[in-house]
């Protein structure tokens, strides 16, 4: 089987460029990275802030380009597939659902908006957006209500909903549970757990808490520094963890009654 998303000693370093006349001082934020999430698996990336998780995202995402090293997408090159196309195939959710929802747009048009671009008419467009909502049980009077009017739990399913709009078959999901109510977390755990099993969706769950990543990763890479420390199974990962580093971020993380797995 071909993985979804591969990722080949990527490295990805910024700042200043080295040129003819001077030497410059980049940083590497992400350095020879190598991992890969088969179609309807979920993997884990999880470390410490600053340790480069959300550039890898971006990488994937072709927001940056690596500065060494090859993605591959459904094992084509993904500077080869284009960016409409990478965009219909993956689709990324970020830990404020405020920045990918416009606070003057009713909530159904938040989630039809990629179905609008490419052309779909309003009211059938607005037909999806409402099944998308019953699928992830937010009730159907919050269509035409602003983000305000919601939750932060609902605002988080909305986003997902609208990344579910364009059929991608891999979702990015950068610290998804991290703004909400811990209250909250455990139902939105649940939902995507459930998504992903009726949809066969491929994840690439990034985050620092370890209990999100024992709830839903089947494989878990631990990022530190902009390096893969280790990876494995997650179950076998945080139960006899190799590096020091894991075992940290292990106990440091008390286990959440009645969590999965
Ligand atoms: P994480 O998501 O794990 O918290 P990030 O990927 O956001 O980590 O950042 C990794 C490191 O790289 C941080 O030290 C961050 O400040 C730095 N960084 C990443 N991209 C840039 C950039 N374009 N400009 C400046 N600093 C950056
Ligand atoms: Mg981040």
């Amino acid at each position: 089987m071909t993985p979804a998303v591969e990722l080949k000693n990527v490295s990805y370093a910024y700042g200043a460029r080295a040129s003819l006349f001077s030497k410059g001082t980049s940083h590497i934020a992400v350095n020879n990275v190598s991992c890969r999430a088969m179609p309807g698996r979920c993997i884990g990336i999880i470390g410490e802030s600053g340790s480069g998780k959300s550039t890898l995202a971006r990488l994937i995402m072709g927001i940056h380009r690596p500065s060494t090293g090859k993605i591959l997408i459904d094992g084509a090159n993904a500077e080869d597939i284009g960016r409409a196309e990478l965009s219909r195939r993956i689709q990324m959710v970020f830990q404020n659902p405020n920045a990918s929802l416009d606070p003057a747009w009713p909530i159904w048009r938040s989630i039809a908006e990629g179905l609008l671009i490419s052309g779909a008419p309003r009211r059938e467009a607005r037909e999806q957006a409402l099944a998308l909502m019953e699928s992830i049980s937010l009730d159907a009077s919050l269509a035409d209500r602003r983000p305000h009017a919601l939750s932060g739990g609902q605002r988080q399913r909305v986003a997902i909903a609208r990344a579910l709009a364009v059929g991608p078959s891999t979702l990015v999901l950068d610290e998804p549970t991290s703004a909400l109510d811990l209250t909250v977390q455990a139902g939105f755990l649940n939902l995507l757990l459930d998504l992903q099993e009726k949809q066969a969706l491929t994840y690439i769950l990034i985050t620092h808490d370890i209990d999100v990543i024992r709830h839903l990763a089947h494989e878990t890479y631990v990022m530190y520094r902009g390096e893969i420390l280790e990876h494995g199974p997650t179950a076998d990962l945080l139960s006899s963890p190799r590096h020091a580093y894991t075992q940290t971020l292990v106990d440091a993380s008390p286990r959440i009654e009645g969590a999965a797995t």
